[in-house]
């Protein structure tokens, strides 16, 4: 990780901007190679990664893993991230001024992470970041010659019919990413 990047990742573990630094007992910034072709974009940590300060440590990371190995993909080539970098009481959704404070340490990790493809997870992302939400109609293809949007882990875990397409969509990602293709 060069010394920008790692000095962002300082700024936010420093950040007091929105009521969830008071709630939060780690920041969670995300994790992976420096610059990376893919970049994965969650919603929010939840409460293991809260603890860890690790993006998709819980059970979401597990189904995560799993998808992105189907897909010919290993956690250590892809940078790892959520729109928001702090737990949400009861993992409740982010707010929308949440999401807005927090956007601008998201849009400074693209720039200095560089990716190719910046993958969606779940609707909170591809609004965030297309502005748009509905995955099934969104999924499969890549929007702006950058953005791919999926379903979030926790949807798959919560429906593992779901699996078959998340990992189509992550195998997309990875070839148009140049990473598997
Ligand atoms: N869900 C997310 O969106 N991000 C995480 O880091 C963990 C669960």
């Amino acid at each position: 990780m060069n010394a920008e990047l790692s000095q962002l990742h300082q700024q936010i573990s420093r950040c007091r901007m929105c009521p969830l630094a008071q709630s939060r007992n780690l920041t969670v910034p995300g994790s992976g190679p420096q610059p990376s072709r893919l970049l994965l974009v969650g919603e929010a940590p939840g409460r293991e990664e809260d603890r860890k300060g690790l993006p998709f440590v819980g059970r979401a990371g597990k189904i995560l893993d799993e998808a992105l190995g189907l897909a010919g993909l290993a956690r250590e080539e892809v940078f790892i991230t959520s729109v928001i970098k702090c737990r949400p009481p009861q993992n409740r959704k982010p707010t929308k001024a949440e999401i807005d404070l927090c956007r601008p340490y998201l849009q400074h990790q693209i720039e200095f992470i560089g990716p190719r493809i910046i993958c969606l997870m779940g609707n909170t992302a591809s609004l965030a970041l297309l502005g748009r939400q509905g995955i099934a109609s969104l999924r499969g293809r890549i929007w702006q010659d950058r953005f791919l949007v999926t379903y979030h882990p926790a949807a798959v875990l919560r429906n593992r019919n779901l699996m078959n397409e998340f990992v189509s969509d992550l195998r997309l990602a990875g070839a148009a990413a140049e990473l598997n293709g």
